[in-house]
């Protein structure tokens, strides 16, 4: 019996130095150091007990029982804080708890160490034999129910953590991990009561015996799970911290997860997430609950903070989509900002930095649709090309800042002299074209005309000096449908030509285009 005993705590010591060592060497998480803590507090206990039945005499035996309390007040402590920092999501430890919770220990280790003088700990101890071997039998004193009522605190709190966890945990696949260390947990709670109750008869230390299995159980499962742990935590942080709203739909359109963002995102619409069927959460919100029903991408504006904001959402299929039931992601991503860079993009990619107009490119682009949709329609289309006249002397004179400034200023002339539905593009370095939509011959060199009168009259100021400055304007007024006219560079070519008739008439004048 006493071998048998001794073989199975020599056995229990070697796998818990071993598993405690090979814990402080993966030991990068607080988790595993505090498992590493413990698992070696157990190994010292169980050493001492160990020893405590190898020996024949009582000072022994009371050497190796204060050799086994270095470690066993702390055992049930720090069993509680690694199911705390196993189960973050639950409740997450701060320092200064951590270290309170340590009180009742290290009181109790002192207590231990200092028994002879105050016999607070045990009243009385002395040698007993049982089954032929001898134990130590001891009376407890005050500080003895104290400490183990501390020890059955922890480790009932302990199993309700695991239990909790359990519980609680959405997603499922950290499931048996919460269940394996529930159990493990379980036992030693077993062992403690079992020994306040039956140890006066027996003297044995059930723990000790019950704890081994207990580490063995642990120790299976950090094997098994705890490689995966990581990789579960650092996927379930990122499904939880994304700044992607995320939806989970399961069966029946029922919300089976969902992160902060998409709780945010209903929140600004005054919608709170539970595990309700979608057309129950969204029941007054017709036009979401139809997005969040689909199985396409969509597009949706919200108004949060006065501000529009766009929100992009997509679906995701999970699982197989055969059996008939829905599982999908549904994602809700905020690209307000995305859209404003691509309208600043768009903005830069088509207008002139320098008049405000259409560059060259996006007048042609307008253009080519203003004369396609004039040709479809059988109406009539002009087309003015304006260049500056002698700009060069311009430019020599006064400089070339003084020319850009110019080219701006005519910007803004062009701007609010010509209709809001006309097409206004700078579409060389000084050369301006206008597409008037709807606009007869007659009508289009009235316009031009005064036109060439406003920038001939208009003073222009640039530091003290006045700069005149003229233009000349090629008109040209077709119907679009007009055999030999195929495009839009056609017409720009024949408002080129009178554009070149009105400079050699001495510019400062509009020429009409003729065959
Ligand atoms: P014309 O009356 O025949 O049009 O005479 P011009 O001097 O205007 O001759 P042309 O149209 O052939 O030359 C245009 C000049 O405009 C050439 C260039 O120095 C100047 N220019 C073109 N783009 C810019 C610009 O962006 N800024 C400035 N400051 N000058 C420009
Ligand atoms: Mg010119
Ligand atoms: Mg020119």
């Amino acid at each position: 019996m006493k071998t048998l005993l001794s073989l199975y705590l020599v056995f229990a010591v070697i796998l818990t130095q071993f598993f405690s060592a090979y814990l402080f060497s993966k030991g990068r998480t607080s988790y595993r150091k505090a498992f590493s803590a413990l698992v070696l507090c157990i190994s010292i206990y169980l050493f001492g007990y160990l020893m405590i039945i190898n020996s024949d005499n009582l000072q022994e035996m009371i050497f190796w029982n204060q050799i086994q309390y270095l470690g066993l007040p702390f055992i049930s402590v720090l069993w509680m804080m690694v199911s705390l920092l196993y189960t973050k999501t639950i409740y997450s430890l701060k320092m200064r708890t951590a270290l309170l919770l340590f009180a009742i220990p290290v009181m109790t280790f002192f207590i231990r160490l200092t028994n002879p003088w105050h016999q607070l700990f045990y009243t009385k101890m002395e040698m007993r034999q049982f089954f032929g071997y001898y134990f130590l039998y001891m009376e407890r004193g005050f500080w003895y129910y104290v400490n183990i009522s501390y020890t059955m605190l922890c480790m009932l709190s302990t199993v309700i953590i695991y239990f909790t966890g359990y519980l609680k945990n959405k997603a499922g696949y950290t499931k048996p991990h919460f269940l394996v260390f529930f159990f493990a947990s379980l036992l030693p709670f077993i062992g403690i009561v079992l020994i306040i109750f039956t140890y006066a008869k027996w003297s044995i230390d059930y723990s000790a015996l019950i704890i081994p299995v207990s580490v063995l159980i642990t120790s299976y499962g950090v094997l098994k799970y705890d490689f995966l742990e990581i990789r579960t935590l650092a996927r379930e942080t990122i499904f939880e911290n994304n700044y992607t709203g995320m939806v989970v739909l399961g069966p029946g359109k029922r919300i089976i997860d969902y992160n902060k963002a998409a709780e945010k995102f209903f929140e600004a619409i005054n919608i709170s997430l539970n595990h309700y069927p979608i057309e129950r959460i969204l029941d007054r919100e017709p036009k979401l609950l139809e997005i969040f029903e689909s199985e396409n991408n969509r597009d949706f504006s919200l108004v949060i903070d006065g501000e529009e904001r766009f929100f992009e959402i997509d679906a995701v299929p999970l699982g197989d989509q055969n059996d008939g039931n829905t599982r999908m992601l549904k994602s809700i991503r905020d690209v307000t900002e995305e859209r404003k860079v691509q309208e600043k993009l768009k903005f830069l990619a088509t207008v002139d930095s320098l008049s405000g107009l259409y560059n060259r490119a996006e007048f042609m682009n307008l253009a080519k649709n203003e004369f396609a949709g004039a040709k479809r329609n059988d109406e009539e289309l002009a087309l003015l090309i304006m260049d500056l006249d002698n700009f060069k002397i311009i430019n020599d004179t006064f400089g070339h800042a003084a020319g850009d400034e110019m080219i701006r200023r005519m910007g803004n002339i062009i701007r609010t002299s010509f209709r809001k539905t006309d097409i206004a593009g700078r579409i060389g370095g000084e050369e301006f074209a206008v597409v008037l939509k709807n606009a007869s011959l007659e009508e289009a060199e009235k316009i031009a005309e005064e036109f060439r009168e406003t920038v001939a009259n208009r003073k222009m100021i640039y530091g003290k000096q006045e700069i005149s400055i003229t233009i000349s304007i090629g008109v040209v007024a077709i119907r679009a449908n007009a055999h030999n006219i195929n495009d839009i560079e056609d017409v720009l070519k024949m408002a080129d030509d009178a554009l070149y008739k009105a400079k050699s008439k001495g510019r400062n004048c509009v020429a009409i285009w003729s065959s």
